[in-house]
């Protein structure tokens, strides 16, 4: 998926989830979740955390390739042991980090291309239904993400109004 529709899961998803969990809802927990929604990708060079940091991304490219170590369980069990070593306030962050992360990683399995989950087994692991990177399928599945995530929060029995502030 591309960037653009990675933020837009990661937010809309970290929202929704943030309404109905004790998750905060705040700018630094959603900025994290969004930074986590594009950090998987820090294995592709030309995207945008890849240009942003090449130092690091041209060597995972090269060691792990694109949707390698870092699409799989195993960069996922690096943050849960991550969030399990530090306390407050870094734990909400990270925990929103590793929920933005996780939808990229879910986000990439809708695609044609699949991910790598089990790496370094090679098995690639799709949805039952994928759309093309780019292509109008992923705008569509894109918008029906970020439609659902505001449904849940809007036709909650408590409606929209709580917990937020
Ligand atoms: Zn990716």
């Amino acid at each position: 998926m591309t960037g653009t529709s990675h933020v837009f899961i990661g937010l809309a998803g970290y929202a929704a989830l943030a309404f109905h969990t004790p998750l905060p809802f705040s700018m630094t927990t959603t900025t994290a979740a969004v930074v986590g929604s594009l950090a998987p990708d820090i294995d592709h060079p030309s995207s945008r955390v890849g240009r942003l940091l090449w130092p690091i991304s041209y060597p995972l490219a090269r060691i792990f390739g694109h949707r390698g170590l870092t699409h799989s369980a195993l960069a996922l069990l690096g943050l849960v042991v991550a969030v399990a070593l530090v306390d407050e306030p870094v734990v909400t962050t990270l925990i929103a980090f590793a929920v933005g992360y996780a939808l990229h990683l879910a986000a990439d399995a809708c695609t044609t291309q699949g991910v790598v989950l089990l790496y370094p087994a090679r098995k690639r692991f799709r949805a039952p239904i994928t759309v093309r990177t780019g292509g109008p399928g992923e705008w569509a599945l894109t918008a029906l993400i970020l439609l659902l995530a505001a449904a849940s929060v809007v036709l909650h029995p408590a409606g929209p109004d709580l917990p937020w502030p």
